[in-house]
């Protein structure tokens, strides 16, 4: 199916156009004409299948298209991360260019003088993350009462217990009567009867693309002593001189540690996690995704939904003990039907998780011996 199909607004597809998008993914398929008759969904998608725009084209069509007062905040949408919000964001920003709509991002760990500056000038879409947007509702920067659609994104994340009691008092400011989109990669039951309990009667949407990223990306797991990890690590760089490669660390202590322990190397690296300031975490993960940083290492703040392209190799140097989380470390590989690689370290503790996430994924993991 082509955009031009859609009926979009053609502001919005002169936008698309000049990124060079023409036809719709599966799940934009699937998606958007149930959101631009006004329905409330849950859609459950791979990640890098085009989820973002999935939601963003028909709510911008749909703000473009129906009677509201510019500047007051139409459109809320949550994200977990402070990258993920300013990716969406600019995601908005491009499809948006000659739309005249306005667009705000709002997220915590730097000041708030930058975003309270711009949500005063006004905007039709606000991008937030939960805290900074409860903080700067409480100060009474934000409204929400105009709210006409709210998007969930990594919903099962954020209905999760980190999040569920922020999200909870957020929902009880929208207003009743609001279209609501839940997107995630995945969906476990106990999260999904949740969002039936918050949405009521909503459409489902199930997409199960040709192939799952799961299957699309080649995996591999070294079991490796821990003490180990940091040689075999160094070795998989080597062999892939100028690849891009993002690893996993599961704790901040960790990830500084990897960098620290690549430095004496003479591996150039740089770490993400939620110790380093935002300007530091940009810094490091603008470089990455521009290619001037070829090895980033990151805790799980850069697992979900971070796209960045050409991303040849994800090594988890700490296998995940949530399964759903390894899901979506990979799935920063093999995107937009791209192919990728996902190798990840095993130590002796570590062995029954791999277990646990050949279950949920359904295969079986390539077992590499390390000589
Ligand atoms: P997402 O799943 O939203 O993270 O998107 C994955 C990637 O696909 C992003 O780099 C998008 O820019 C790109 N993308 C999304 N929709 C389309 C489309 N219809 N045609 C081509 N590329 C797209």
């Amino acid at each position: 199916m082509k955009f031009i199909d859609l009926g979009l607004d053609q502001r919005m597809l002169d936008g698309i156009v000049a990124l060079g998008y023409e036809t719709a993914t599966p799940v934009q398929q699937q998606v958007m004409v149930p959101i631009l008759e006004g329905k409330d969904i849950i859609a459950a998608a791979q990640t890098g299948t085009g989820k973002t725009a999935a939601f963003l084209l028909p709510l911008l069509h749909r703000l473009l298209t129906s009677a509201h007062t510019a500047g007051d905040i139409n459109a809320l949408i949550i994200v977990p991360t402070r990258e993920l919000a300013i990716q969406i964001n600019e995601s908005i920003t491009s499809y948006g260019k000659y739309t005249g709509l306005k667009n705000v991002v709002i997220f915590g760990g730097v000041k708030q003088g930058g975003q309270t500056d711009a949500l005063r000038r006004g905007t039709d879409i606000l991008v937030a993350t939960p805290g900074r947007l409860l903080d700067l509702i409480s100060q009474g920067f934000i409204s929400l009462q105009d709210i006409k659609y709210f998007v969930l994104d990594e919903a099962d994340q954020m209905l999760d217990m980190g999040f569920i009691h922020d999200i909870k008092k957020i929902i009880a400011k929208l207003p009743f009567k609001r279209q609501s989109l839940f997107f995630s990669a995945t969906m476990p039951p106990a999260i999904a009867e949740l969002s039936t309990k918050i949405l009521g009667d909503y459409e489902r949407v199930t997409i199960k693309p040709k192939q799952a990223t799961a299957e699309k990306v080649e995996q591999a797991v070294y079991f490796v002593s821990k003490p180990n990890k940091t040689k075999l690590l160094i070795h998989l760089i080597e062999e892939n001189p100028d690849a891009s490669i993002l690893v996993f660390s599961r704790t901040k202590h960790g990830a500084d540690k990897i960098v620290r322990l690549l430095t004496k190397a003479h591996i150039k690296s740089a770490a993400i996690h939620g110790n380093k300031s935002q300007g530091a975490r940009q810094r490091a993960l603008g470089n990455f995704k521009k290619g001037e940083l070829n090895i980033l290492i990151a805790t799980d703040i850069a697992a979900r939904g971070i796209d960045i392209d050409e991303l040849a190799l994800v090594i988890n140097y700490d296998i995940p003990n949530i399964p759903e989380t390894y899901v979506h470390r990979i799935g920063r590989t093999g995107r937009a039907g791209a192919s990728g690689r996902a190798i990840s370290f095993c130590d002796q503790e570590e062995r029954a998780y791999v277990r646990d996430i050949q279950k949920l994924i359904g295969i079986q993991i390539t077992i590499l011996k390390n000589n």
